[in-house]
């Protein structure tokens, strides 16, 4: 069976990506293949971001894989958090407080519009390419739903009344930006000569 290294230790997303892949290609994380390296998101793009991921990767394992980078866009914010995402508030990963800062910002604003962006860099058999996806919504006035991670309780796509927190994994997976993107990731291997087997 085709190996693909994901470029990331978040199970949430190598759970969200496994689904949608279906079995047919066996994914891996980084912890999968021994590597324990800190990779920076040194860009200012989520394809710089994603674009550096993978290139460390094959270029230290020549092994074929995938680097991801998302965040949130808010309009009123001028695009923040953006590449900041992760760490809006100041520390890495502290999801709380980076809704609350959002949350914060947003107080005054009636315009509520935002999206979730996902950019993925595939390097396979030694060329790169790219895969994005985006789901527009609105970002709520408080949290709601326990489910997810990351923004979630305060982000309801649009077409729903409810945030991304409230929805089981296989809804959101239907709708997300990392969901189109990586069904156009999947449509990528399907057509190529490898890819056919999955
Ligand atoms: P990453 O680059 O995919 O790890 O995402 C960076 C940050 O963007 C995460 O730490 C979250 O704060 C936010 N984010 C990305 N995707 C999602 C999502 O599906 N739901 C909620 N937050 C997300």
């Amino acid at each position: 069976m085709q190996q693909l290294v994901f470029a990331s230790n978040n199970r949430h997303k190598i759970q969200e990506v496994a689904a949608k892949i279906d079995g047919g290609i066996k994914l891996l994380s980084l912890d999968d293949i021994g590597c324990f390296d800190d990779i920076a998101e040194t860009g200012l793009t989520f394809s710089e971001n994603a674009s550096v991921k993978s290139n460390y990767i094959y270029n230290k394992y020549h092994l074929n894989c995938i680097g991801d980078d998302s965040g949130l866009e808010v309009d009123a914010l001028n695009m923040e958090p953006g590449v900041f995402s992760a760490r809006y508030a100041g520390k890495h990963g502290d999801h709380e407080a980076n809704m609350d800062k959002v949350l914060e910002k947003l107080v005054q604003s009636a315009n509520r519009k935002a999206r979730f962006r996902t950019v993925i860099s595939l390097i396979w058999n030694g060329a790169e390419h790219f895969f994005e996806g985006t789901v527009e919504g609105l970002i709520r006035y408080e949290r709601a739903g326990a489910r997810g991670f990351g923004y979630d309780p305060i982000f309801q796509p649009d077409g729903y009344d409810i945030t991304f927190a409230e929805m089981s994994l296989d809804e959101k997976n239907r709708v997300s930006h990392r969901a189109k993107a990586v069904e156009k990731l999947v449509a990528f291997l399907k057509s190529v000569e490898v890819g056919r087997q999955l």
